[in-house]
Protein backbone atom coordinates (compact mmCIF):
# COMPACT_ATOMS: atom_id res chain seq x y z
CA UNK A 1 0.00 0.00 0.00
CA UNK A 2 1.52 3.64 -1.18
CA UNK A 3 1.45 5.73 2.21
CA UNK A 4 1.67 9.57 0.46
CA UNK A 5 1.18 13.27 2.66
CA UNK A 6 0.33 16.56 0.40
CA UNK A 7 1.29 19.51 2.38
CA UNK A 8 0.06 22.55 1.28
CA UNK A 9 -1.42 25.52 2.82
CA UNK A 10 1.96 27.42 3.46
CA UNK A 11 5.00 27.38 1.92
CA UNK A 12 7.40 25.24 0.76
CA UNK A 13 11.61 26.16 0.16
CA UNK A 14 13.00 23.01 -1.93
CA UNK A 15 16.50 23.92 -1.58
CA UNK A 16 16.34 26.02 -4.81
CA UNK A 17 12.98 27.89 -4.54
CA UNK A 18 10.03 28.78 -3.03
CA UNK A 19 6.70 26.80 -3.83
CA UNK A 20 3.45 26.41 -2.72
CA UNK A 21 3.35 22.27 -2.24
CA UNK A 22 4.93 19.12 -1.92
CA UNK A 23 3.92 15.56 -2.44
CA UNK A 24 5.40 12.48 -1.01
CA UNK A 25 4.59 9.16 -1.56
CA UNK A 26 6.46 6.29 -0.30
CA UNK A 27 9.21 8.03 1.38
CA UNK A 28 10.65 10.29 -1.47
CA UNK A 29 9.46 13.23 -2.94
CA UNK A 30 7.14 13.06 -5.42
CA UNK A 31 6.19 16.43 -6.77
CA UNK A 32 7.14 20.14 -5.52
CA UNK A 33 5.28 22.77 -7.21
CA UNK A 34 1.84 24.89 -7.32
CA UNK A 35 -0.94 23.59 -4.52
CA UNK A 36 -2.89 22.38 -7.94
CA UNK A 37 -1.03 20.28 -9.79
CA UNK A 38 -0.19 18.80 -6.86
CA UNK A 39 -3.31 17.91 -5.63
CA UNK A 40 -4.47 16.58 -9.04
CA UNK A 41 -1.31 13.87 -8.85
CA UNK A 42 -1.87 13.26 -4.92
CA UNK A 43 -3.21 9.32 -5.16
CA UNK A 44 -6.79 8.75 -3.63
CA UNK A 45 -6.38 8.44 0.30
CA UNK A 46 -3.02 10.68 0.58
CA UNK A 47 -2.97 12.20 4.49
CA UNK A 48 -3.19 16.23 3.79
CA UNK A 49 -1.57 17.10 6.47
CA UNK A 50 -1.98 21.35 6.81
CA UNK A 51 0.93 23.67 7.00
CA UNK A 52 -1.74 26.92 7.75
CA UNK A 53 1.02 28.94 6.89
CA UNK A 54 4.22 27.15 8.06
CA UNK A 55 6.90 26.38 6.17
CA UNK A 56 8.48 23.52 5.14
CA UNK A 57 12.24 23.22 3.97
CA UNK A 58 14.85 20.40 3.33
CA UNK A 59 16.18 18.01 6.57
CA UNK A 60 19.53 19.73 8.13
CA UNK A 61 22.54 17.82 7.94
CA UNK A 62 25.44 18.00 10.25
CA UNK A 63 28.42 16.97 8.09
CA UNK A 64 30.83 16.96 11.77
CA UNK A 65 29.53 15.50 14.64
CA UNK A 66 31.45 13.18 17.25
CA UNK A 67 28.17 11.31 18.35
CA UNK A 68 30.00 9.23 21.21
CA UNK A 69 31.25 12.33 22.85
CA UNK A 70 28.83 14.06 22.34
CA UNK A 71 26.70 11.15 24.25
CA UNK A 72 29.43 11.49 26.88
CA UNK A 73 28.89 14.95 27.62
CA UNK A 74 24.82 14.39 27.72
CA UNK A 75 24.95 12.02 30.00
CA UNK A 76 28.03 11.90 31.79
CA UNK A 77 30.47 14.77 34.19
CA UNK A 78 29.71 18.12 31.34
CA UNK A 79 31.43 21.35 32.92
CA UNK A 80 30.80 24.00 29.74
CA UNK A 81 28.61 25.99 32.14
CA UNK A 82 31.66 26.94 34.55
CA UNK A 83 32.51 30.51 34.98
CA UNK A 84 35.42 30.41 37.25
CA UNK A 85 38.11 27.89 38.33
CA UNK A 86 36.58 27.87 41.81
CA UNK A 87 33.38 26.69 40.54
CA UNK A 88 35.41 23.96 38.32
CA UNK A 89 37.04 23.22 41.96
CA UNK A 90 33.73 22.90 43.62
CA UNK A 91 31.75 20.79 40.69
CA UNK A 92 34.53 18.34 40.98
CA UNK A 93 34.20 17.68 44.48
CA UNK A 94 30.68 17.30 44.45
CA UNK A 95 31.02 14.83 41.36
CA UNK A 96 33.53 13.02 43.76
CA UNK A 97 31.04 12.46 46.37
CA UNK A 98 28.31 11.64 43.96
CA UNK A 99 30.78 9.37 42.37
CA UNK A 100 32.95 7.65 45.11
CA UNK A 101 34.45 4.96 42.96
CA UNK A 102 36.17 5.14 39.82
CA UNK A 103 38.18 7.33 37.27
CA UNK A 104 36.81 10.57 36.81
CA UNK A 105 36.30 11.83 33.23
CA UNK A 106 34.66 15.54 32.72
CA UNK A 107 34.14 17.87 29.69
CA UNK A 108 33.34 21.36 28.55
CA UNK A 109 36.04 23.35 31.01
CA UNK A 110 37.13 26.95 29.07
CA UNK A 111 39.04 29.35 31.06
CA UNK A 112 37.88 32.34 27.87
CA UNK A 113 34.74 32.13 29.61
CA UNK A 114 36.00 32.56 32.96
CA UNK A 115 37.27 35.76 34.25
CA UNK A 116 40.49 36.05 34.72
CA UNK A 117 41.25 33.67 32.04
CA UNK A 118 43.79 31.73 34.47
CA UNK A 119 44.31 27.99 32.74
CA UNK A 120 43.55 25.45 35.99
CA UNK A 121 46.89 23.12 36.99
CA UNK A 122 47.34 19.85 38.51
CA UNK A 123 47.36 21.64 41.82
CA UNK A 124 43.74 22.67 41.37
CA UNK A 125 43.31 18.96 40.86
CA UNK A 126 45.47 16.93 43.50
CA UNK A 127 44.57 18.50 46.64
CA UNK A 128 40.49 17.82 46.10
CA UNK A 129 41.00 13.87 44.47
CA UNK A 130 44.46 12.33 44.50
CA UNK A 131 43.28 8.44 45.07
CA UNK A 132 42.26 8.01 41.40
CA UNK A 133 42.57 8.92 37.88
CA UNK A 134 40.52 12.24 36.61
CA UNK A 135 41.29 13.75 33.46
CA UNK A 136 39.22 16.85 32.89
CA UNK A 137 38.89 17.58 28.78
CA UNK A 138 39.10 21.51 27.50
CA UNK A 139 35.75 22.21 25.83
CA UNK A 140 37.70 22.15 22.39
CA UNK A 141 38.93 18.64 22.79
CA UNK A 142 42.63 19.54 22.07
CA UNK A 143 43.51 20.04 25.99
CA UNK A 144 42.77 18.40 28.64
CA UNK A 145 43.63 18.37 32.63
CA UNK A 146 44.90 15.71 34.76
CA UNK A 147 45.58 14.77 38.36
CA UNK A 148 49.23 13.34 39.35
CA UNK A 149 47.89 10.09 39.28
CA UNK A 150 46.37 9.81 35.76
CA UNK A 151 49.54 11.58 34.64
CA UNK A 152 51.79 9.19 35.77
CA UNK A 153 49.39 6.39 35.09
CA UNK A 154 49.30 7.54 30.86
CA UNK A 155 52.75 7.14 30.52
CA UNK A 156 52.78 10.39 28.57
CA UNK A 157 55.86 11.83 30.80
CA UNK A 158 58.14 8.57 29.59
CA UNK A 159 61.11 9.54 27.48
CA UNK A 160 59.89 9.85 23.98
CA UNK A 161 56.10 9.14 24.54
CA UNK A 162 55.30 11.85 22.68
CA UNK A 163 56.55 13.38 19.99
CA UNK A 164 56.68 17.03 20.63
CA UNK A 165 57.66 17.89 23.90
CA UNK A 166 55.00 20.85 23.71
CA UNK A 167 52.11 18.41 24.44
CA UNK A 168 52.86 18.14 27.54
CA UNK A 169 52.25 21.79 29.65
CA UNK A 170 55.15 22.61 32.16
CA UNK A 171 55.74 25.38 35.24
CA UNK A 172 57.81 28.06 35.07
CA UNK A 173 60.30 25.08 37.05
CA UNK A 174 60.15 22.91 34.13
CA UNK A 175 57.84 20.17 36.18
CA UNK A 176 54.25 19.22 34.62
CA UNK A 177 51.46 21.13 35.19
CA UNK A 178 48.87 18.46 34.39
CA UNK A 179 47.75 19.79 30.74
CA UNK A 180 48.67 17.66 28.08
CA UNK A 181 47.83 18.96 24.28
CA UNK A 182 47.00 16.64 21.05
CA UNK A 183 48.57 13.33 20.64
CA UNK A 184 49.15 13.44 24.33
CA UNK A 185 45.92 13.25 25.17
CA UNK A 186 45.17 10.03 23.65
CA UNK A 187 47.17 8.46 26.72
CA UNK A 188 44.90 9.91 29.08
CA UNK A 189 42.28 7.96 27.22
CA UNK A 190 43.84 4.63 28.10
CA UNK A 191 44.00 5.10 31.97
CA UNK A 192 40.06 5.83 31.75
CA UNK A 193 39.58 3.38 29.69
CA UNK A 194 37.53 5.70 27.11
CA UNK A 195 37.91 3.38 24.33
CA UNK A 196 35.44 1.43 25.23
CA UNK A 197 32.47 4.02 24.32
CA UNK A 198 28.83 4.34 25.11
CA UNK A 199 26.44 1.53 24.68
CA UNK A 200 24.35 1.75 21.53
CA UNK A 201 21.00 2.51 23.91
CA UNK A 202 22.90 5.80 24.61
CA UNK A 203 24.23 6.73 21.04
CA UNK A 204 20.36 6.30 19.89
CA UNK A 205 19.04 8.52 22.69
CA UNK A 206 21.17 11.07 21.63
CA UNK A 207 20.61 10.76 17.70
CA UNK A 208 17.32 10.98 18.75
CA UNK A 209 17.56 14.11 20.77
CA UNK A 210 19.24 15.62 17.27
CA UNK A 211 16.28 14.90 15.57
CA UNK A 212 14.72 17.64 17.55
CA UNK A 213 16.51 20.28 15.97
CA UNK A 214 15.29 19.44 12.20
CA UNK A 215 19.06 17.03 11.14
CA UNK A 216 17.63 13.91 9.08
CA UNK A 217 21.29 13.14 8.36
CA UNK A 218 24.81 13.75 9.99
CA UNK A 219 28.65 13.01 9.59
CA UNK A 220 29.38 11.21 12.60
CA UNK A 221 33.16 11.85 12.97
CA UNK A 222 36.36 10.06 14.36
CA UNK A 223 34.28 6.92 15.18
CA UNK A 224 36.03 4.41 17.17
CA UNK A 225 35.56 0.47 15.94
CA UNK A 226 33.14 0.26 19.31
CA UNK A 227 31.30 2.60 17.84
CA UNK A 228 30.67 2.13 14.32
CA UNK A 229 29.55 -1.54 15.68
CA UNK A 230 27.19 0.36 17.84
CA UNK A 231 25.86 2.18 14.90
CA UNK A 232 25.40 -0.36 13.01
CA UNK A 233 23.44 -2.76 15.30
CA UNK A 234 21.46 0.30 15.88
CA UNK A 235 20.86 0.25 12.60
CA UNK A 236 20.09 -3.63 11.39
CA UNK A 237 17.78 -3.44 14.35
CA UNK A 238 15.35 -0.31 12.31
CA UNK A 239 16.62 1.92 15.21
CA UNK A 240 18.45 4.41 13.57
CA UNK A 241 16.28 7.73 13.25
CA UNK A 242 18.24 9.68 10.68
CA UNK A 243 20.86 8.62 8.33
CA UNK A 244 25.02 8.09 9.36
CA UNK A 245 27.36 8.38 7.86
CA UNK A 246 30.61 7.49 9.92
CA UNK A 247 34.60 8.81 9.33
CA UNK A 248 36.80 5.90 11.28
CA UNK A 249 39.96 7.06 12.94
CA UNK A 250 42.83 7.56 9.94
CA UNK A 251 45.00 6.34 12.24
CA UNK A 252 43.23 3.13 13.09
CA UNK A 253 42.17 2.53 9.01
CA UNK A 254 44.49 -0.25 9.25
CA UNK A 255 42.66 -2.05 12.27
CA UNK A 256 39.38 -2.20 9.82
CA UNK A 257 38.73 -5.76 7.76
CA UNK A 258 36.55 -4.82 4.94
CA UNK A 259 33.61 -6.60 6.57
CA UNK A 260 33.94 -4.08 9.71
CA UNK A 261 33.58 -1.24 6.82
CA UNK A 262 30.51 -2.74 4.85
CA UNK A 263 27.40 -0.86 5.02
CA UNK A 264 23.89 -1.65 7.14
CA UNK A 265 21.10 -2.42 5.95
CA UNK A 266 19.04 0.73 6.20
CA UNK A 267 20.99 3.89 7.13
CA UNK A 268 24.53 3.54 8.21
CA UNK A 269 27.58 3.73 6.47
CA UNK A 270 31.45 4.10 6.95
CA UNK A 271 32.07 7.12 4.35
CA UNK A 272 36.05 7.76 5.09
CA UNK A 273 38.23 8.65 7.71
CA UNK A 274 39.68 11.87 9.45
CA UNK A 275 43.17 12.52 10.53
CA UNK A 276 44.44 15.48 12.41
CA UNK A 277 47.15 18.03 11.16
CA UNK A 278 46.96 20.64 13.85
CA UNK A 279 44.93 21.64 17.00
CA UNK A 280 42.52 24.40 18.06
CA UNK A 281 42.99 28.00 18.46
CA UNK A 282 41.44 27.86 22.51
CA UNK A 283 44.33 26.28 23.74
CA UNK A 284 46.73 27.39 20.84
CA UNK A 285 47.71 24.78 19.24
CA UNK A 286 46.13 25.51 15.82
CA UNK A 287 49.26 25.40 13.28
CA UNK A 288 49.63 29.00 12.12
CA UNK A 289 52.04 30.52 9.23
CA UNK A 290 52.98 33.30 11.77
CA UNK A 291 53.60 33.25 15.71
CA UNK A 292 50.12 33.66 17.37
CA UNK A 293 49.70 37.78 17.66
CA UNK A 294 48.96 37.42 22.14
CA UNK A 295 51.54 34.72 22.13
CA UNK A 296 54.70 35.28 19.83
CA UNK A 297 56.34 32.52 21.28
CA UNK A 298 54.76 29.66 19.55
CA UNK A 299 52.82 29.32 15.88
CA UNK A 300 50.81 25.96 17.25
CA UNK A 301 51.55 22.41 16.43
CA UNK A 302 52.10 20.30 13.41
CA UNK A 303 50.50 17.31 14.36
CA UNK A 304 51.52 13.93 12.22
CA UNK A 305 53.95 13.20 10.17
CA UNK A 306 53.38 13.77 6.50
CA UNK A 307 55.23 10.85 5.28
CA UNK A 308 52.92 8.81 7.28
CA UNK A 309 49.61 10.69 6.89
CA UNK A 310 50.31 10.80 2.87
CA UNK A 311 50.84 6.50 3.34
CA UNK A 312 47.70 6.87 4.86
CA UNK A 313 45.66 8.66 2.50
CA UNK A 314 46.65 6.43 0.22
CA UNK A 315 45.20 3.35 2.27
CA UNK A 316 42.17 5.33 2.49
CA UNK A 317 41.51 5.99 -1.10
CA UNK A 318 42.46 2.33 -2.31
CA UNK A 319 40.02 1.47 -0.08
CA UNK A 320 37.24 3.45 -1.25
CA UNK A 321 36.77 5.89 1.35
CA UNK A 322 36.83 9.56 1.36
CA UNK A 323 40.18 11.25 3.51
CA UNK A 324 38.97 13.86 5.83
CA UNK A 325 41.97 16.06 7.10
CA UNK A 326 41.78 18.67 10.63
CA UNK A 327 43.32 21.91 9.58
CA UNK A 328 42.24 24.97 11.45
CA UNK A 329 45.25 27.07 11.42
CA UNK A 330 46.46 28.59 7.85
CA UNK A 331 49.84 26.57 7.90
CA UNK A 332 47.90 23.19 8.34
CA UNK A 333 44.79 24.24 5.73
CA UNK A 334 47.77 24.61 3.15
CA UNK A 335 49.27 21.40 3.97
CA UNK A 336 46.23 19.51 4.27
CA UNK A 337 44.84 20.80 0.58
CA UNK A 338 48.69 19.67 -0.33
CA UNK A 339 48.16 16.19 0.81
CA UNK A 340 44.84 16.18 -0.82
CA UNK A 341 46.18 17.00 -4.19
CA UNK A 342 45.44 14.23 -6.59
CA UNK A 343 48.83 13.35 -7.13
CA UNK A 344 51.01 9.93 -9.06
CA UNK A 345 47.73 8.90 -10.98
CA UNK A 346 46.00 8.46 -7.43
CA UNK A 347 41.89 8.54 -7.64
CA UNK A 348 38.99 8.23 -5.54
CA UNK A 349 36.86 10.47 -3.77
CA UNK A 350 37.05 13.54 -3.28
CA UNK A 351 38.39 14.51 0.04
CA UNK A 352 37.54 16.92 2.96
CA UNK A 353 39.28 19.72 4.90
CA UNK A 354 37.51 19.80 8.56
CA UNK A 355 37.33 23.47 10.09
CA UNK A 356 39.40 24.81 7.43
CA UNK A 357 39.09 27.68 9.76
CA UNK A 358 41.74 30.49 8.46
CA UNK A 359 42.00 31.26 5.21
CA UNK A 360 44.17 34.19 3.85
CA UNK A 361 43.94 35.42 0.16
CA UNK A 362 47.36 33.82 -0.52
CA UNK A 363 45.44 30.11 0.25
CA UNK A 364 42.56 30.72 -2.10
CA UNK A 365 44.52 29.83 -5.16
CA UNK A 366 45.46 26.11 -4.07
CA UNK A 367 42.02 25.69 -2.36
CA UNK A 368 40.73 26.35 -5.84
CA UNK A 369 42.88 24.19 -7.52
CA UNK A 370 42.52 20.94 -5.15
CA UNK A 371 38.72 21.87 -5.11
CA UNK A 372 38.38 20.22 -1.37
CA UNK A 373 35.33 20.17 0.53
CA UNK A 374 35.17 22.62 3.86
CA UNK A 375 33.35 21.42 6.04
CA UNK A 376 32.88 24.50 8.24
CA UNK A 377 31.42 25.54 11.72
CA UNK A 378 29.56 28.01 11.45
CA UNK A 379 28.87 28.34 15.11
CA UNK A 380 32.66 29.01 16.01
CA UNK A 381 31.92 32.67 14.40
CA UNK A 382 30.16 33.17 17.92
CA UNK A 383 31.79 31.33 19.87
CA UNK A 384 35.54 32.35 19.02
CA UNK A 385 34.77 36.00 20.01
CA UNK A 386 38.22 36.32 21.28
CA UNK A 387 39.65 35.04 17.97
CA UNK A 388 41.47 38.78 17.34
CA UNK A 389 43.18 38.95 20.30
CA UNK A 390 44.97 35.43 19.33
CA UNK A 391 45.49 36.71 15.71
CA UNK A 392 45.24 40.27 15.29
CA UNK A 393 42.66 42.08 14.03
CA UNK A 394 44.22 41.63 10.34
CA UNK A 395 44.21 37.92 10.12
CA UNK A 396 40.81 37.53 11.82
CA UNK A 397 39.51 38.87 8.88
CA UNK A 398 40.36 35.70 7.24
CA UNK A 399 38.73 33.39 9.85
CA UNK A 400 35.67 31.88 8.91
CA UNK A 401 35.34 34.17 5.49
CA UNK A 402 32.01 31.96 4.44
CA UNK A 403 31.21 34.55 1.36
CA UNK A 404 34.99 34.75 0.13
CA UNK A 405 34.89 31.14 0.01
CA UNK A 406 31.79 31.16 -1.53
CA UNK A 407 32.26 33.42 -3.98
CA UNK A 408 35.17 31.66 -5.00
CA UNK A 409 33.23 28.58 -5.89
CA UNK A 410 34.27 26.71 -3.29
CA UNK A 411 31.99 23.79 -1.62
CA UNK A 412 30.92 24.70 2.53
CA UNK A 413 29.31 22.26 4.11
CA UNK A 414 27.52 23.21 7.17
CA UNK A 415 28.05 21.29 10.71
CA UNK A 416 28.57 21.78 14.57
CA UNK A 417 31.57 19.81 15.62
CA UNK A 418 29.30 18.59 18.76
CA UNK A 419 30.09 18.86 21.48
CA UNK A 420 33.28 20.99 21.43
CA UNK A 421 30.30 23.54 20.43
CA UNK A 422 26.55 23.59 20.55
CA UNK A 423 25.15 20.94 18.70
CA UNK A 424 22.12 22.99 17.40
CA UNK A 425 22.17 24.11 13.67
CA UNK A 426 19.58 27.25 14.43
CA UNK A 427 22.54 28.86 15.94
CA UNK A 428 25.03 28.37 13.20
CA UNK A 429 22.62 29.53 10.54
CA UNK A 430 21.93 32.64 13.02
CA UNK A 431 26.15 32.90 13.28
CA UNK A 432 26.22 32.35 9.55
CA UNK A 433 23.50 34.93 8.55
CA UNK A 434 24.12 37.74 11.72
CA UNK A 435 28.23 37.21 12.14
CA UNK A 436 27.60 38.86 15.57
CA UNK A 437 26.10 37.19 18.48
CA UNK A 438 23.71 38.70 21.15
CA UNK A 439 25.89 40.04 22.92
CA UNK A 440 27.46 41.82 19.91
CA UNK A 441 30.68 39.84 19.67
CA UNK A 442 32.29 38.00 17.03
CA UNK A 443 35.74 36.06 15.84
CA UNK A 444 35.14 38.19 12.56
CA UNK A 445 32.42 40.59 11.98
CA UNK A 446 33.05 41.95 8.81
CA UNK A 447 29.38 41.89 7.65
CA UNK A 448 30.82 41.31 4.25
CA UNK A 449 31.35 37.63 5.29
CA UNK A 450 27.46 37.21 5.81
CA UNK A 451 25.56 35.11 4.05
CA UNK A 452 21.69 35.51 3.25
CA UNK A 453 19.56 33.09 5.10
CA UNK A 454 19.33 30.44 1.78
CA UNK A 455 22.80 30.39 1.44
CA UNK A 456 23.38 29.42 5.28
CA UNK A 457 20.80 26.87 5.07
CA UNK A 458 22.31 25.40 1.61
CA UNK A 459 25.35 24.67 4.16
CA UNK A 460 23.56 22.77 6.19
CA UNK A 461 21.14 20.87 3.85
CA UNK A 462 22.64 20.04 -0.09
CA UNK A 463 26.08 21.33 0.50
CA UNK A 464 26.53 18.68 3.93
CA UNK A 465 24.75 16.14 2.47
CA UNK A 466 26.72 16.03 -0.81
CA UNK A 467 30.13 15.93 1.81
CA UNK A 468 28.73 13.01 3.38
CA UNK A 469 27.91 11.05 0.12
CA UNK A 470 24.20 11.86 0.20
CA UNK A 471 23.92 13.31 -3.27
CA UNK A 472 20.23 12.87 -3.65
CA UNK A 473 19.35 14.63 0.02
CA UNK A 474 19.43 17.82 1.17
CA UNK A 475 16.76 19.19 -1.44
CA UNK A 476 12.81 18.64 -1.98
CA UNK A 477 12.92 17.53 -5.57
CA UNK A 478 11.34 14.90 -7.17
CA UNK A 479 13.13 11.60 -6.61
CA UNK A 480 14.49 12.68 -3.38
CA UNK A 481 14.22 11.27 -0.29
CA UNK A 482 11.79 12.51 1.90
CA UNK A 483 13.61 14.18 4.84
CA UNK A 484 11.80 17.47 5.67
CA UNK A 485 11.33 19.97 8.31
CA UNK A 486 7.95 22.18 8.98
CA UNK A 487 9.17 25.40 11.14
CA UNK A 488 6.63 27.90 12.79
CA UNK A 489 8.06 31.02 10.93
CA UNK A 490 6.18 31.50 8.01
CA UNK A 491 9.87 32.59 6.22
CA UNK A 492 12.89 31.67 6.46
CA UNK A 493 14.81 34.97 7.78
CA UNK A 494 12.34 34.92 11.12
CA UNK A 495 13.08 31.06 11.74
CA UNK A 496 17.00 32.00 11.48
CA UNK A 497 16.08 34.77 13.98
CA UNK A 498 14.24 33.28 16.27
CA UNK A 499 15.14 33.11 19.47
CA UNK A 500 13.36 29.43 20.15
CA UNK A 501 13.64 26.84 18.19
CA UNK A 502 11.74 26.73 15.12
CA UNK A 503 11.61 23.29 14.49
CA UNK A 504 7.92 21.81 15.07
CA UNK A 505 8.47 18.71 13.21
CA UNK A 506 10.85 16.63 11.69
CA UNK A 507 10.16 13.50 9.19
CA UNK A 508 12.91 11.08 7.99
CA UNK A 509 12.27 9.62 4.47
CA UNK A 510 8.69 10.09 4.81
CA UNK A 511 8.00 8.93 8.50
CA UNK A 512 7.40 11.77 11.65
CA UNK A 513 10.43 11.50 13.94
CA UNK A 514 9.65 14.33 15.62
CA UNK A 515 7.38 16.25 17.14
CA UNK A 516 7.27 19.50 19.04
CA UNK A 517 5.45 18.74 22.22
CA UNK A 518 2.16 21.24 22.54
CA UNK A 519 1.70 23.30 25.55
CA UNK A 520 1.28 21.59 28.92
CA UNK A 521 -2.48 21.18 29.59
CA UNK A 522 -3.58 21.64 32.88
ZN1 LIG B 1 35.69 17.54 15.32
Amino acid sequence: MTEAFLWSGGRVFTGRRYVEAVLVEDGRVLFAGGHDEARRLAPTGAERPLLAGRLVIPGLVDAHVHVAELTRVREGFDLAAIRSLAELKDRLAAWAAGHPTGPIVGRGWDPERWGDHRWPSVRDVDPIVADRPVVLHHASGHAALLNTLALEASGALGRGAVADPAMIGRFPDGSPNGLLFEEAIRRAGSVVSDRSGPPAEALGRTLRALTSYGLTSVGAMSASPEEVRALRSLDEAGRLPLTVRAFVRLAELSEYAARDLAAGPGRFAVLGAKGYLDGAFGPRTASLRAPYADDPATSGLRVGDDRTLEDRIAECTARGLVPALHAIGDAAVARAAGMLRPSGGRTGPAGRIEHASLTPPELLGLLQEVRPTLVVQPGFVWSDHWLRGRLGPERARSAYAFRTLTDRGLRLAGSSDAPYDPVDPWRGLAAAVGRRDGLGRSANPDPREALSPEEALGLYTANAATSLGLGGHGRLEPGAPADLVVLGPPDLARAVAAVESPVQETWVGGRRVYVRPGPREE
